[in-house]
């Protein structure tokens, strides 16, 4: 019994200590800005929720794709009929050719999440544009499409990072409602989650890859998130198509 507690306490410590390595090891200094600061300082480019009074809503996966996680959720969004926004990492991708050339031939919105995930904040500015122009440059090379949108690793942003990206013509995509598919491994807490967060218009965050200590919980909770939100009256459509705003330049 004592042996048993003593393992489970260490699993829980190293799923807490994988969870944490996740985040910037300076999250403090970088989330120097709300959500709602960023839009006021960047109205057109920065955005984290489509307008309300609307039924629609943006699902979004980040840090794909893999040959894994990426491929289950494509199948089920295929198989009821939803579209999404795929935030793919560049170097993610390169490994994956044809997985991203599906997610575009699916209807999906590929967009661009940089290509190493750093924190952007933190890196010189020649560095953090070439972190989105490599990205920028393969997805185009893979789908024809030359993405327009960027969601920045951990939504860490800086004014320097941010006039950056506006100057390169980019808009940034924040997310209002969190997954936590990253951390959490049960699906049953991720819709409760999601149910206290999800308004008329809402971002939601999740992702294409597997999270250690997760059990793969985006593809479990993924059918039974859109069931729910579809019986709610929600429809699904891309963060362009929500936004009102070209998903490609
Ligand atoms: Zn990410």
């Amino acid at each position: 019994m004592l042996v048993l507690l003593v393992l489970s306490a260490l699993a829980a410590a190293l799923v807490a200590g994988k969870a944490h390595a996740y985040l910037p090891a300076d999250d403090g200094i970088t989330y120097r800005y709300t959500r709602e600061q960023l839009v006021a300082m960047y109205p057109g480019t920065y955005f984290f929720a489509g307008p309300g009074g609307t039924t629609k809503l943006a699902l979004t996966f980040d840090d794909g794709p893999d040959d894994q996680a990426t491929v289950r959720i494509l199948n089920i969004l295929k198989e009821n009929s939803v579209r999404g926004t795929f935030f793919l990492i560049g170097k993610h991708a390169q490994v994956h050719p044809a997985i991203v050339r599906r997610i575009a031939a699916e209807g999906h919105t590929i967009a661009n999440h940089t290509w190493s995930h750093r924190n952007m904040a933190r890196l010189a500015p020649y560095q953090a544009r070439r972190e989105i122009k490599d990205t920028q440059e393969l997805l185009e090379r893979l789908t024809g499409h030359r993405t327009a949108l960027v969601r920045l690793p951990w939504g860490s942003a800086s004014p320097e990072v941010m006039e950056l990206v506006q100057k390169d013509g980019y808009r940034v995509i924040g997310w209002s409602a969190d997954s936590h598919d990253w951390l959490e491994p049960q699906p049953s807490k991720i819709l409760a989650g999601l149910d206290a967060q999800v308004r008329p218009g809402a971002i939601i965050l999740m992702h294409s890859i597997v999270f250690p200590g997760t059990q793969e919980v985006t593809v479990r909770v993924l059918p039974a998130l859109i069931k729910e939100l579809k019986a709610q009256g929600y429809q699904f459509v891309t963060v362009d198509e929500l936004l009102h705003i070209p998903a490609y330049g």
